[in-house]
């Protein structure tokens, strides 16, 4: 492998590999043998039919050189002048019948199975996007969107493929060698055994084949999985790439995984090359010995000339079918690799579990805010502690600001709120119920956490407000935006409310995003709001606009805000100080100013000249 590739395989991609060089029966492993029987087990009935029309077609196929030897043995020989040719008759119209009948049975069979494979196709990406849904946000941490993204397409893909093309090629061509091999035998058992002859020549290439394919093929699909990975996370961060020039080594790598995926697939385009024409010039050389061992035979009189013929449409129709093996075994590779990996994720149960008895938490009554609890809570990502017993009590409607050094822990008590993690030891509480008693549907009503990033989906600004309330009304919509000092600027954007604001907001200046997404938070009215003040700084006007914004937003309400600015330190009602995992200092803005060399004090200096 190349170093390029090497450097940015450490960003997450290792799991592309496939660990295993065994046969891939063995590679099968029982959780993809589970998936996939939960996968085709609603569909046994359209599999017995479509086994049915399928042993049916074949004898239809295998048919037709047997009727050539018919007319040939039994039509052909000299009638009567003027008497009716009536066997050789009979023999085409039966010919022509059986042709009829083969091309509806293919049909039939063509309908029945791309039912199946469709069917089959929507359930696992219905099951697939279900499940990524549900998973945790520390699974989506590790696993990047390039890979849920490749698992959405190539894989689901790879089966697509295996079941509409593969499976036919396959189950065809084993019915037709083994419906061959034993009409052969009844025809002339001796020239059968010549024909035959060259089969181990045809088992040698194969498993000459077979073991460079398994290498070859796993090459080709690791790369096209660095491709799709590379052009999907490349392009999700184009505004960080285009910020920071790094076009040219994204470009760079790029060029290196294409390269190995175009390289990869020429090889797997050699292989095939040697492995096809091998098999049908063995394929070939068998139809001359026939062809000469036959011609013996019929000159003695040992076989008629219309078995020779059909001989030799048969034995040609043996090599056919070997020959598709090299593009089955691609396929199958590629699908039980598929397999696995899917599996492998539908396989990830989310690290914060539903419960199976949920505790209901009820608001209590003229109030507005929930009570949060930390209980000596501790907390690591792997295995580096974050947080070191934390304990905490936030009454209700009180506001809070943390502040503190980058990476001192205060993302992670923001995201333990949420329960986006739970705690490695200890318990947070709200109105005294552990968030892990609550269920996803309350504890999302309670607690709405708002980021930096100010998320908005493409749709209109209305539509990202209503995302607080599904079925909120216009008024309601307009009612938060005017609470919050919103709706003067969105009636002056183009379309007022039914502007689209683009991917991601990109059409909104960054006040107008957060304004647009503490309306979305206030109209879902939580009992405790967790806000990671945006660091980037905005224009004195915005600025006003986002804090009088978030006063109104905070009104009443339990509110734990990450503040990275002063003017918001100052509307709290207490500031916690996080140094290393731990809370150093607590208490009401003012009173922590009074504290001679305290954490606070220095960082409200330090806030306070930056804005001189
Ligand atoms: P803050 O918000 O105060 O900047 P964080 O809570 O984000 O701090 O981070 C606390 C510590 O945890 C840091 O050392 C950081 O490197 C680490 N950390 C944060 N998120 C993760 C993560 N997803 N995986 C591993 N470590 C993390």
């Amino acid at each position: 492998m190349t170093p390029l590739a090497d450097q940015w395989r450490g960003v997450g991609v290792e799991d592309l590999d496939e660990q295993d060089d065994r046969g891939p029966a063995r590679l099968l492993r029982s959780q993809s043998r589970a998936l996939l029987r939960s996968l085709l087990a609603p569909h046994g009935r359209a599999f017995a039919v479509a086994a049915i029309v399928l042993v049916a077609e074949t004898a239809a196929r295998l048919a037709g050189p047997y009727l050539l030897k018919l007319g040939i043995d039994r039509g052909i020989p000299p009638v009567a002048r003027g008497a009716a040719p009536t066997v050789l008759l009979s023999v085409v119209g039966v010919f022509v019948a059986v042709l009829v009948a083969r091309g509806v049975l293919e049909h039939a069979f063509l309908v029945v199975s791309g039912r199946i494979g469709q069917d089959v196709l929507l359930d696992l990406r219905q099951r697939l996007f279900d499940h990524f849904q549900r998973l945790s946000i520390s699974f989506h941490e590790r696993y990047t969107s390039g890979r849920v993204i490749a698992r959405l397409t190539s894989d689901v893909e790879a089966i697509a493929e295996l079941l509409g093309s593969g499976l036919l090629s396959i189950t065809n061509g084993v019915l037709s060698i083994l419906g061959i091999s034993v009409v052969l035998g009844i025809l002339d058992p001796f020239l059968a055994g010549v024909a035959l002859l060259v089969l181990p020549l045809v088992l040698v290439l194969s498993a000459w084949f077979r073991r460079r394919a398994v290498v070859v093929y796993r090459q080709t699909r690791e790369a096209v999985a660095l491709v799709i990975v590379h052009f999907v996370e490349s392009l999700g961060g184009i505004q960080a790439v285009q910020a920071f020039r790094r076009e040219p080594r994204n470009q760079a790598i790029f060029d290196d995984v294409n390269g190995r995926y175009a390289t990869a697939n020429l090889r797997a385009n050699r292989l095939a090359a040697v492995f096809g024409p091998g098999v049908s010039g063995i394929g070939r050389a068998s139809v001359a010995l026939v062809l000469f061992v036959g011609a013996q035979r019929v000159v003695s009189g040992e076989m008629t000339v219309g078995a020779l013929a059909a001989f030799l449409l048969y034995t040609r129709r043996v090599f056919e079918p070997m020959q598709d093996l090299s593009q089955f075994y691609n396929l199958f590779q590629a699908a039980v690799a598929a397999l696995e990996k899917l599996s492998g994720v539908l396989e990830e149960k989310p690290q914060v579990p539903e419960p199976d008895h949920p505790v209901a938490l009820a608001r209590p009554s003229g109030r507005r805010g929930h009570q949060v609890d930390f209980d000596d809570v501790h907390f690591a990502y792997g295995t580096t502690e974050v947080l070191s017993g934390v304990d905490l009590v936030i009454p209700s409607g009180q506001t809070v600001a943390l502040v503190g050094p980058t990476g001192a822990g205060k993302s992670t008590i923001a995201r333990l709120m949420g329960r986006f993690h739970d705690p490695t030891e200890g318990r947070v509480l709200l109105d005294g119920v552990d968030l892990r008693d609550l269920a996803d549907d309350d504890l999302r009503q309670a607690v709405i956490i708002v980021n930096q990033e100010s998320f908005l989906f493409s749709g209109t600004v209305a539509d990202n407000i209503a995302f607080g309330r599904p079925g909120a009304s216009r008024t309601e919509i307009r009612e938060a935006a005017q609470v919050l000092g919103a709706h003067e600027l969105i009636e002056a954007l183009p379309e007022g409310y039914d502007t689209d604001v683009r991917k991601r907001g990109g059409r909104l200046s960054a006040g107008q995003r957060q304004l647009v997404a503490f309306a979305r938070a206030y109209l879902a009215d939580p009992g405790l709001l967790v806000l990671d003040e945006a660091t980037s700084s905005l224009d004195i006007p915005s600025e006003r606009l986002v804090q009088r914004a978030l006063h109104n937003l905070l009104a009443e309400r339990t509110a734990v805000i990450i503040a990275h600015r002063l003017t918001t330190v100052e509307i709290a009602d207490r500031v916690l100080v996080v140094v290393g995992g731990g809370i150093v200092e607590d208490g009401a803005p003012h009173d922590l100013l009074g504290v001679t060399h305290g954490h606070y004090r220095a960082l409200h200096q330090a806030w306070a000249d930056s804005l001189v």
